[in-house]
């Protein structure tokens, strides 16, 4: 990319989209204008609106390090440091999981447990919370009911934490650092919600992985030990101890794990039917499971 004339950025967009194409990555022009739009502090539209001035060389170095490491197959939101979920701009490093689209259908899923206008705060707790993505959609979508997150890691902690003070929920959520549900005692903590987004993969599929998920996202969020199922498995046989009769417990899960889960629910004799939706790519994603009276 080395040549005479200073490059605008309608140029650059237009070589790296090439460039990235060549190195097999989708959605090349997109990522090209993320990460261009990113090293002038503009927005994508603005490459556009001032696409004939043209960038100063400390810019281009800057941009060209970008390229480079998204050859190397880092994602474009580590690169960034941000990624949008639920219309929020969340921080992201590589110590939590870069939220995925699909996950938003499990905040949907579990909106209408909380809209219910009146009547007292209902508790919700989030399992394995990563960047916060799902507790901070929550508490801003509701910021009346009292929210509770939880992680094994103290950096993806600091990392929600941060995420929920950019959005201004922070004061609605207690956070805490645990190994599931080790810091809990039952009978003390009761919830009336659930949710979690926790690692489902099957050790022997992470090699299979794309790279920018292998080499760059961490294992613990993704790996669902050996059949994939061990976080899924725990988390509903113990969730039931801290939901209160008729509460809600919300998953997402692999596209081929339906019949495992409902079996996992079911053998625990505490849940009703769990009720299985889609997500946008029409794939088996979100199980919800209701505590039964006692
Ligand atoms: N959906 C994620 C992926 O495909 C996995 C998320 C998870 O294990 N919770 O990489």
């Amino acid at each position: 990319m080395d040549r005479r004339a200073p490059w605008t950025p309608l140029e650059l967009v237009r070589w790296t989209a090439g460039y990235f194409n060549g190195h097999q990555i989708e959605s090349a022009r997109s990522e090209a204008e993320i990460l261009l739009a990113h090293t002038l502090g503009v927005r994508r539209i603005d490459l556009y609106l001032n696409h004939d001035q043209p960038l100063c060389d400390d810019e281009l170095a800057r941009f060209k390090s970008y390229i480079k490491r998204r050859v190397d197959r880092e994602p474009v939101a580590y690169i960034t440091g941000e990624r949008e979920f639920w219309s929020l701009e969340l921080a992201v490093n590589p110590s939590v999981l870069i939220p995925r689209p699909e996950t938003e259908c499990l905040v949907e899923a579990v909106l209408p447990f909380l809209d219910a206008s009146g009547g007292p705060p209902k508790r919700v707790l989030e399992w394995g919370t990563g960047s916060g993505a799902i507790v901070i959609a929550l508490a801003h979508e509701h910021p009346g009911h009292r929210y509770t997150a939880m992680d094994r890691s103290v950096d993806a902690l600091q990392t929600a934490r941060q995420n929920a003070r950019t959005h201004r929920v922070d004061d609605r959520i207690v956070w805490f650092c645990s190994d599931w549900d080790a810091a809990l005692a039952p009978g003390q903590e009761t919830f009336d919600l659930m949710v979690s987004n926790p690692p489902y993969i099957r050790s022997g599929d992470l090699d299979g992985l794309q790279a920018e998920i292998r080499c760059h996202e961490p294992c613990m969020a993704l790996d669902g030990s050996g059949d994939g199922l061990a976080c899924l498995r725990h988390i509903i046989e113990v969730s039931h101890r801290y939901l209160l009769p008729g509460g809600i417990l919300a998953l997402e899960m692999g596209y081929d794990q339906r019949s495992d889960v409902q079996a996992i629910a079911a053998a625990t004799g505490q849940y009703g039917l769990p009720r299985v939706l889609k997500d946008y790519s029409g794939h088996d994603r979100v199980v919800v499971m209701e505590k039964l009276a006692a």
